[in-house]
């Protein structure tokens, strides 16, 4: 059985504790559903058992296959910028760990969520599965495209970077829907909220990051 305790006798929820005073609330992030939803779900559950000491510290680690699990920070800021609640069905790009999905659906009513490795979809779905999630589905495939089955979302994030927004999404976004993407080059990008009004996006910078790539039909 995993051990609770952190490698410096502080233990893990103490940890995360920790994260979300210095990392998430010291830094401006006011949303309480985000807030509880950070101290709620065991981060180091969706790192591999190498980094579990490194769960709660304040930056990005690797996952397998060059993929990443975002800052907590950055999952905090993007989950905020949505403006969720529990009546929105969410569609995200990039499952990755399944962390972020895990923030997502513990707020939201239900996630629909696109990784292009499919054995991180797999792991994502065990580890959500076993934490008693129901609200989730998970595709394997280009998350570039969408989910048109169940569209249209009421909320869009997608965790890697892209050129521009892709056309699929726009189109799968509901009327007053909200879309979250980190957009520019591939090695540095800004994150970009977008409102869609009559049918078009209006968008604001927000400020610089730094994403894996989205590969696929509309990425890079
Ligand atoms: N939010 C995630 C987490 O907390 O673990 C981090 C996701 S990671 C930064 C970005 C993910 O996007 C990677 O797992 C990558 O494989 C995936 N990705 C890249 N291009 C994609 C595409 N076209 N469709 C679906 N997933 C894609």
């Amino acid at each position: 059985m995993m051990s609770l305790n952190g490698f410096n006798g502080t233990s893990l929820s103490e940890k995360r504790k920790m994260m979300v005073d210095t990392q998430i609330v010291a830094r401006g992030v006011k949303d309480p559903r985000v807030i509880k939803a950070m101290l709620e779900v065991p981060r180091h559950l969706f790192v591999p058992t190498e980094y579990i000491d490194q769960a709660y510290e304040d930056y990005p680690l690797p996952i397998g296959y060059g993929q990443t699990i975002s800052q907590p920070y950055m999952v905090a800021v993007m989950t905020e910028l949505l403006e969720l609640d529990e009546t929105h069905r969410v569609l995200e790009i990039g499952t990755g760990s399944g962390y972020q999905t895990a923030i997502l659906a513990t707020i939201a009513r239900e996630v629909y969520t696109v990784e292009r490795v499919p054995e991180l979809s797999e792991r994502a779905k065990r580890i959500l599965e076993k934490l008693g999630f129901d609200n989730v589905k998970f595709k394997v495939g280009d998350g570039s495209l969408g989910w048109p089955e169940y569209s249209p979302y009421d909320r869009i994030v997608v965790t890697a970077a892209a050129p521009e927004i892709p056309e699929p999404l726009k189109d799968q976004l509901k009327d007053e829907g909200i879309i979250v993407i980190p957009i520019g080059g591939r090695y540095g990008q800004v994150l970009v909220k977008g409102i869609k009004k009559d049918s078009r996006i209006v968008t604001q910078e927000l400020f610089p990051c730094a994403f894996v790539p989205l590969k696929g039909e509309y990425g890079f």
